[in-house]
């Protein structure tokens, strides 16, 4: 099997395994763990955003050595991946933006195929991702990849298979739909403040969907300010979290 078919059968994994819990969570009234995973699903797709797109895949803050540790692992929960497989596809996402190279880009490949990562992309490339094939934690997360997710399935379903829906699926899918709405809507509709080289807009629906990224155009603008959002109305969780928490020092 290749990475890419890895992919899609770990999302269509997560959306099973999330439709089936809500299943039982409506059956039995178990509405404590929707409103948990509701909450988990927030935290997850903010730390997506600090950890695989504004720390790893930019470099745009400096952090303490266990903080960086912390957020080399954090990418594991998000479901989006192996970090390396990420940070490269997006760092070959910025270099190409809007031009045939880009294949994640919704105006040639059309929005569902965009939206549900029905393209090729790449896997591992030297000239993107060295710096993090060099880290050994990261090679870690990517040599075993299927084992720790698979292993947290069966860990907490013998916990509780509750968990299952509330930990795991449910930030899983959200990270999934949250990172395919700044893909595809953030390069189609929006306000365009900086005269950017590609189309990449801001887009207020994209930031509900994944919180502090839907300012796209800010950030294709400055790839290496961890700050996406500019007006103080421009809602930005993972900036805040940086500044309050992790942020040593800038890059
Ligand atoms: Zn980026």
């Amino acid at each position: 099997m290749t990475m890419q078919q890895k992919m899609w059968t770990w999302h269509a994994w997560s959306h099973v395994c999330a439709l089936v819990g809500l299943y039982f969570i409506v059956q039995n009234n178990a509405w404590a763990y929707l409103a948990l995973g509701v909450i988990l699903a927030f935290i997850a797709q903010v730390f997506a955003s600090i950890s695989l797109h504004r720390y790893l895949a930019h470099k745009s803050f400096k952090t303490g050595p266990i903080r960086d540790i912390f957020l080399r692992y954090i990418t594991i929960w998000t479901g989006l991946g192996p970090s390396i497989m990420w940070v490269i596809a997006h760092r070959h996402h910025h270099a190409h933006s809007d031009t045939p190279e880009d294949f994640q880009n919704p105006r040639i490949i059309g929005k569902l195929r965009s939206w549900f990562t029905l393209y090729p992309t790449l896997y591992f490339s030297p000239r993107w991702g060295k710096d993090l094939y060099n880290n050994k934690h990261n090679r870690f997360v990517y040599n075993h990849y299927w084992k720790i997710q698979f292993s947290l399935y069966l860990i907490l379903f013998i916990i509780n298979p509750y968990l299952c829906f509330s930990v795991l699926a449910l930030p899983a899918v959200a990270c999934f739909h949250g990172a395919a709405s700044i893909g595809v809507l953030t390069h189609v509709w929006g306000y365009r403040p900086h005269n950017s080289r590609d189309s990449s807009t801001n887009n207020w629906l994209a930031n509900i969907l994944m919180p502090g990224e839907g300012w796209h155009n800010h950030h294709h603008s400055r790839p290496g300010d961890y700050r996406y959002g500019h007006k103080w109305w421009e809602w930005d969780p993972p900036a805040w979290v940086i500044e309050k928490f992790l942020k040593t020092h800038d890059r």
